[in-house]
């Protein structure tokens, strides 16, 4: 039962129901049929039981008298009757006291009637019973009510098998009809359940194998099977929409991981994968590859003064162009800030790839409109060549990186192509940079002081304090070569802390020495500028050098302050309060905005020496210095003019009302020592401008 059972769960769903079926039907029918063959034997038997009995009764009557008479001859021509009843084997007289008186025997065989003889019994009841294949009869013979023998008849079951046979055959015959019909009509029915159990799962197959959840399985049903097919489209129907919401974010999620999502252009991952395959196609091809390095030039004022919302709008202004200068198959990459890069395998030789170059050069000239504004942007290009400058992305991109540094070094706004001796001043920068870091321990920094002079009277008001790097080999460096590099790697921070701190004292010692209460003027980095402990180190420093705060004035430049105004006019008040002075430096160069300007609590602006430079020469500069003027004026400001370099520079300035002045004409940066000479030469001289002898303190850059 087991086997069978198991065989049966292996057959597919329209065979298990065949099989039930058609077996279901073919044991209720064969049941039947045995009852019914049962029942067709024992009425048989019944009918042939009566029969044999009735056969009995009328020759126990008719064969008394020859017993009586003791007629053996008559007793067995009575019983040669039993010749017309075929189904009659063996008939027997047997007297009282048992002896066979009479006998009638169908055949031969004589062995089966003699022990048909000897189990016949010669009882007084009239009896009937079935043994093995023969129905035995006695009946009592009577004469006068009293028995005087018995009649045994054995009758033949045979005829009645003959019968059963020929039942049973046709009720086979008919049972196989019948297990046909049935598995015909299983075969079709099954259909009704197995169709839509198929169908089903036919669907999920397919969906499953050919991920389309837009199939359905088509079915209209009343039953379970319907409510099965309706909750499975329904099932479908989620999958999809689920599907096509997982596919769509899918695709965003790709996007933005290949994307920049400010620029819409490839990002460094996408970049990194389309190079790789462009060098990949270049080295089947024997081909060159192009890998132009694009930094915008002074992005970052840009942004600091005019807000990030304009530096997005520049971005994806530059992206625009640009896309529309390179070719259909380079590649256009924004790697993060105002740097972006294009790879070109189209740009075949050195031409090709100059004039691209030249191309993407032009096309950031005209200016970018930004609301009612105008404004410039330029670029410093970095070119790298495969296979020439590098075999691999990081090496193209190394070579690229160098010379954009290199285009920038050369004033901005040109391209370079990588040679092996940038690398080489790429190396120098990063010896520079471990020099500095060595310079404030080997005591090789040292500030020179720049007067700061009324105009008018010729008299010392204050002085900057200009950092200066002696170098026992490199020698004096400027400034403008090494704060920047300061700036970048954080040195400034201890380095600003030390001019601070420096300058600070020596102002103290003048006083202690008896000379004027002059003012300090001392540079602060922007990096300085934001750091939150600014104030405290400010702090730290006049309570160690007991200067006082309304002498110091701290510098900062434009770009620094408008990173974020915000901010910077919170920072800005807590300096204010302890009553240092604040003075924009170089101002006119950077992007401040009018409405700004007027909250920060300011005490000074300097004119940048650009302006000053060309105020006699140049109509437009002129107009600002005086613009700044008027500005100063307007807000209540002191101003002061730096780069005076000439007599006739400072009689304009004066014509104009600007009385402070600094600039080489009035005193160049000078050593301590030096600007003690200088203001006893001054006040020997009532205040003129000292003699030539003064200006051997100038040193680099000043
Ligand atoms: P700055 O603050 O605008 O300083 C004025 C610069 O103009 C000085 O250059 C000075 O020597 C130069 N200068 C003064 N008068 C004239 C003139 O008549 N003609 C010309 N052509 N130049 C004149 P220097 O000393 O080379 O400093 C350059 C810049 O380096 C400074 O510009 C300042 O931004 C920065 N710097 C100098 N010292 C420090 C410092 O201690 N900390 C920080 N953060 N920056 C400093
Ligand atoms: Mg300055
Ligand atoms: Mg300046």
């Amino acid at each position: 039962m087991k086997t069978l059972l198991a065989l049966l769960d292996k057959l597919s769903i329209r065979s298990k129901l065949t099989v039930i079926i058609t077996g279901i039907s073919l044991v209720v029918l064969f049941s039947l049929f045995v009852v019914s063959v049962l029942t067709q034997r024992s009425m048989l038997r019944e009918a042939l039981k009566h029969e044999v009995q009735i056969l009995a009764q009328d020759l126990s009557r008719n064969c008394s008298p020859a017993l009586v008479f003791d007629d053996r001859q008559a007793a067995g021509e009575t019983l040669g009757t039993l010749q017309s009843k075929p189904q009659v084997a063996f008939g027997s007289i047997v007297t009282v006291d048992g002896g066979l008186f009479a006998k009638y025997q169908r055949g031969p065989d004589l062995e089966r009637s003699d022990k048909l003889r000897l189990d016949l019994p010669a009882g007084a009841k009239s009896e009937a019973f079935f043994v093995g294949d023969f129905l035995k009869v006695s009946q009592p013979i009577l004469f006068n009510n009293e028995q005087i023998g018995t009649l045994n008849i054995c009758a033949g079951l045979d005829r009645i098998q003959q019968v059963l046979l020929r039942y049973v055959t046709l009720g086979l015959i008919g049972l196989a009809g019948a297990a046909l019909l049935a598995w015909l009509l299983a075969l079709w029915l099954q259909g009704l359940i197995s169709r839509p159990i198929e169908n089903l799962a036919a669907t999920m197959l397919t969906v499953s194998s050919e991920q389309d959840y837009s199939r359905r399985v088509a079915m209209e049903r009343s039953d379970e099977l319907g409510t099965l097919v309706e909750n499975f489209n329904e099932m479908l129907n989620q999958i999809q929409v689920r599907d096509a919401d997982l596919q769509e974010k899918q695709k965003r999620l790709n996007y933005l991981a290949h994307h920049d999502p400010l620029t819409g252009l490839a990002n460094r991952l996408l970049f990194d994968d389309r190079l790789q395959h462009a060098l990949a196609n270049a080295r089947r091809k024997s081909n060159k590859v192009a890998l132009l390095f694009i930094d915008l030039d002074r992005f970052k004022n840009i942004n600091d003064s005019l807000g990030h919302k304009t530096g997005d709008v520049i971005l994806q202004a530059v992206a625009d162009r640009l896309a529309s200068a390179i070719r259909a198959g380079d590649t256009l990459a924004r790697l993060g800030g105002d740097e972006f890069v294009v790879v070109s395998e189209q740009a075949v030789d050195y031409q090709g790839i100059t004039m691209l170059a030249q191309k993407v050069q032009q096309i950031l000239v005209p200016p970018v409109q930004v609301g009612s504004q105008e404004l410039f942007v330029s670029g410093s290009i970095g070119v790298s060549v495969f296979p020439e400058d590098g075999e691999c992305v990081e090496s193209l991109m190394q070579c690229a990186d160098v010379a954009m540094y290199q285009a920038k070094e050369l004033g901005r706004n040109n391209y370079q192509f990588f040679t092996s001796g940038m690398t080489e001043r790429a190396q120098e920068s990063l010896l520079m940079e471990n020099k500095l870091r060595k310079a404030l321990d080997n005591r090789e920094l040292l500030i020179h002081y720049q007067p700061q002079v009324d105009m008018a009277s010729g008299a010392i008001i204050g002085m900057e304090a200009l950092l200066r790097w002696q170098h026992p080999v490199m020698g004096l460096v400027s400034p403008g070569k090494f704060i920047p590099l300061a700036e970048e790697t954080g040195l400034i921070l201890p380095i600003g802390k030390w001019v601070l701190q420096e300058a600070c004292n020596q102002a103290v010692l003048w006083q202690k020495e008896g000379y004027p209460d002059w003012t300090m003027a001392v540079n602060i980095s922007p990096k300085q500028f934001w750091q939150a402990d600014l104030l405290d180190t400010i702090e730290e420093v006049l309570a160690k050098t007991g200067f006082d705060p309304a002498l110091l004035e701290l510098e900062i430049t434009e770009s620094a302050i408008m990173q974020d105004a915000e901010k910077a006019i919170d920072a800005m008040y807590r300096i204010r309060e302890r009553g240092i002075k604040l003075a924009i430096d170089d101002f006119g160069t950077g992007y401040s905005s009018l409405s700004c300007l007027r909250r920060f609590p300011l005490s000074k602006l300097k004119i940048d020496r650009s302006f000053t430079n060309d105020i006699l020469h140049s109509d437009d500069r002129g107009a600002i210095a005086e613009g700044i003027m008027a500005l100063a004026r307007t807000l209540k400001l002191d101003v002061i003019a730096e780069g005076v370099e000439e007599a006739a520079q400072m009689e304009f300035l004066l014509a104009k009302g600007c009385t402070e002045g600094q600039g080489f004409y009035l005193g160049r940066p000078m050593p301590p020592e030096g600007l003690v000479d200088y203001y006893l030469h001054k006040v020997a001289n009532k205040g003129e401008v000292p003699d030539a002898s003064y200006t051997v303190w100038a040193g680099v850059g000043g």
